[in-house]
């Protein structure tokens, strides 16, 4: 018997909803396998852990994830705390600290979901947007002085350095590779950001020569999303800097019918830490507490944590049992314009995939 170790950090807001129904489904799955089974630890860390104790999360805190198999996590935010402060307290000391450098966010339209986009199928819209993760425009370089006062300075410094740039390019390209169009679209903005961005489209067209079979292209940031909308068809699988695939990957998620249901995951490619599998959104501040969040983004999310885990075919029945469930309109919830719960959705979900 399989044994994995899953650490789930639901953080705040809906975070709280999702993971839990998140948990469920995997303890469904569990429940009719034979060959593995989950041990699951709960880290109470988030806004409220802040208020008690002036930190995110505690200092030795990734010391306690460091055994475990893979992270579900939730969402930091909380209305009453700056969100630089919950996010890089929390989220990004864990992706930053475990060196989770890939973050891969898939993108389709589900059964029975209504995408905004009228001359757009399903079968015109089936991408992967590989985000850098680790470096360029949240480095978290930079700096503040003379705060308050006419002569106050801020800056971003965005870092890009050869190795980070190779390692995200070629797992992108590998990613590509696999998937059957073998397509790779590399975002850039090498026309206004002329020292980093070129240094990217030069390695780019480096890394492209170890994979002659894939085809790519290169587009500007700006006008990849435009192409995003006008033509979906022509992309596959996409790559961009920690900023522009953050932007685009919401602007797909909203094309794809609901931010609610986009998955993502951050990885630790090498696997010398555990990776960390969450839905894309964020807190929603203005429906958490209520149920209505929509828990796909997070099933989505359990998914990408099995395949990571090398559980194929119990991947496959839980994507089947989402599937399954979003074609019926009745188990859709408020964002995709139905009257659902969290708690239905999930019973549902659990059902199939217990059956
Ligand atoms: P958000 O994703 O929380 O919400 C944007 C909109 O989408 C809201 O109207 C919300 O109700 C809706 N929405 C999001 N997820 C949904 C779901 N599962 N079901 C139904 N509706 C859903 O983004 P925001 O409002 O920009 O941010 C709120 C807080 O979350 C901020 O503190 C922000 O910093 C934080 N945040 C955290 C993460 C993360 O931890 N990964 C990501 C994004 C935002
Ligand atoms: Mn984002």
């Amino acid at each position: 018997m399989r044994t994995y170790r899953i650490a789930t950090i639901p953080g705040d807001g809906i975070g709280k909803e999702v993971v839990p129904a998140g948990r469920r489904v995997l303890e469904a799955l569990a429940a009719q396998h034979r060959d593995f089974r989950f041990e699951f630890e709960n880290f109470a860390w988030g806004g409220d852990y802040y208020r008690e104790h002036g930190v995110m999360m505690p200092a030795d805190g990734l010391d306690a994830l460091h055994g475990m198999d893979a992270i579900l996590f939730g969402s930091a935010g909380d209305p009453q705390i700056a969100d630089h402060i919950t996010l890089w307290g929390l989220r990004l000391k864990i992706c930053q600290g475990f060196d989770q450098y890939a973050n891969v966010r898939p993108t389709r339209i589900l059964p029975g979901i209504d995408a905004p986009l009228k001359r757009c199928t399903p079968a015109d819209l089936d991408w992967v947007i590989v985000r850098e993760n680790s470096e360029g425009e949240y480095a978290g370089v930079g700096g503040r002085a003379h705060q308050g006062h006419p002569i106050e300075v801020a800056t971003d410094v965005s870092i890009m350095t050869r190795a980070g740039v190779e390692r995200i390019l070629r797992f992108a390209f590998r990613l590509a590779q696999s998937r059957p169009r073998k397509l790779l679209t590399v975002v850039t903005k090498s026309n206004a950001q002329r020292h980093a961005m070129v240094m990217w489209d030069e390695i780019a067209a480096q890394i492209a020569l170890e994979f002659p079979d894939v085809s790519w292209d290169k587009e500007l940031v700006d006008a990849a999303t435009a192409r995003m909308v006008n033509r979906p068809a022509s992309l596959d699988t996409l790559v961009a800097t920690n900023l522009h695939a953050d932007i685009l990957s919401d602007l797909a998620a909203a094309l794809a019918g609901s931010l609610g249901i986009a998955p993502t995951a951050n990885l630790d490619p090498e696997r010398r830490y555990p990776s960390m599998f969450e839905p894309i959104h964020g807190s929603a501040f203005d429906i958490m507490g209520k149920g209505l969040a929509n828990p796909v983004g997070t099933f989505w999310s359990v998914v990408m944590m099995l395949e990571h885990l090398g559980e194929t075919e119990a991947a496959r029945k839980v994507m089947t049992a989402i599937e399954a469930v979003t074609a019926n309109r009745a188990l859709h919830t408020r964002d995709l314009g139905g009257e659902a719960t969290t708690e239905e959705v999930t019973a549902a979900v659990c059902a199939r995939v217990g059956g």
